[in-house]
């Protein structure tokens, strides 16, 4: 990262104000994704003009879940200058909490700065201090298997200056919603909009780091999707290869033109791809399996089209955070509709038993390394 950084986040210099006025938990069965927060929030400043010259972060604050107050300046509302990470906590059948992988959302955190140039976080410190948060409201974090606590760290400038210019002034803060299950009464596959007229990314773009300027433009696309019977939006890129589904990565298990079965993502390499963490960790236990060729490669929709005629389409799912696995039903290109599970059929086994995989690590059925205590 070329921006200053300055003096790092130091944990233990953090101060905790209690809220006097915890609110009331929402029942699980009425949890809604991204709709209520829990008591507490973490938030870190930056400024380029702190403790040293060079500027730095200031000590972390855990404090009642408040409103911002912001100048109308502040070049995050002009400018988009923000970028954010989305991570869950579980509590495991012993009630432990834990975070799956964190230091991937640290990393994928560090690349969204560095792109805005702002000032990095040093991995392990930031962790530190969102799992103290994360502890503080552990009354928050619902039981169970599919329920978890989402949490948005989220980096905006809220430097007051209208001139398009490096930002001197950073706010960095957590906030957390208890969630539900995805699939309360079992998988529900989707059927996909291929967009061939709106891009979310390209090469060269900054698809591929998680700004929010990426995102407000997905509404409309998504809205027309919705119209047209879709679920979600399968965003194309060049030559209309495949490259992820609204806020997902996005595999499909076929026995490809060589008689090999084999699971296929986009590729990272493009830039147009968002690098997830549960992307990365699909290909890191399917490579274990090896069950089946594992492939980090562009398709394009005619060779998907092509797959699904000659009957070698087997699956298709989403993967992210939020979900975990998505199955897909089917996806509606230019105007025909390439069917992947037909009407009645159950979904794929490869897409349960990852779900399985990634929900027994998740939720600590056995120790794995990518399941970190806080
Ligand atoms: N693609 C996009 C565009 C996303 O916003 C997300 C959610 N972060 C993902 C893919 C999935 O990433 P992850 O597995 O890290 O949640």
């Amino acid at each position: 990262n070329e921006a200053p950084d300055g003096t790092p986040i130091d944990p233990k210099l953090m101060r905790i104000q209690r809220t006097t006025n915890p609110r009331p938990k929402v029942p699980q069965k009425e949890l809604v994704f991204g709709k209520v927060f829990s008591d507490h929030m973490l938030e870190i400043d930056w400024d380029y003009k702190n403790v040293r010259k060079e500027g730095g972060w200031h000590p972390p604050v855990i404090s009642a879940y408040h409103p911002l107050s912001l100048s109308p300046a502040a070049s995050v509302l002009h400018y988009a200058l923000e970028c954010f990470e989305g991570m869950k906590a579980y509590k495991d059948v012993c009630g432990r909490l834990r975070l799956f992988r964190p230091e991937l959302n640290m990393q994928r955190l560090n690349s969204s700065l560095a792109r805005l140039y702002m000032p990095s976080v040093d991995p392990d410190a930031f962790i530190e201090c969102i799992k103290e948060l994360v502890r503080q409201d552990r009354d928050w974090v619902p039981e169970g298997i599919g329920y978890s606590i989402y949490l948005r760290p989220t980096a905006i400038s809220t430097y007051p200056f209208l001139g398009v210019g490096a930002t001197k002034e950073i706010k960095l803060f957590c906030i957390m919603s208890p969630v539900g299950p995805y699939y309360p009464e079992g998988f529900n596959p989707i059927k996909l909009y291929a967009d061939t007229l709106n891009v979310r990314a390209w090469p060269g773009g900054v698809g591929n780091t998680k700004v929010g300027g990426n995102y407000g433009p997905t509404i409309r696309p998504q809205m027309e999707a919705t119209r047209l019977g879709c679920a979600q939006v399968l965003w194309l890129g060049e030559d209309h290869t495949v490259t992820e589904v609204g806020a997902m990565n996005v595999f499909f298990f076929w026995v490809n033109e060589q008689g090999e079965k084999e699971l296929i993502t986009a590729p990272l390499c493009r830039g147009d791809v968002l690098p997830g963490v549960t992307r990365r960790s699909i290909l890191e236990l399917a490579g274990k399996w090896r069950e089946f060729k594992v492939t980090e490669r562009a398709v394009g929709m005619k060779e998907v089209v092509k797959a699904k005629n000659e009957g070698r389409l087997l699956e298709a799912f989403g993967a992210g955070t939020a979900v975990v696995v998505c199955p897909i039903r089917a996806i509606l290109y230019e105007e025909e509709d390439v069917v992947v599970i037909k009407e009645g059929d159950d979904v794929g086994p490869l897409t349960k038993r990852m779900w399985d995989a990634l929900t027994d690590i998740q939720y600590g059925k056995f120790d794995h390394p990518w399941s970190v205590l806080i």
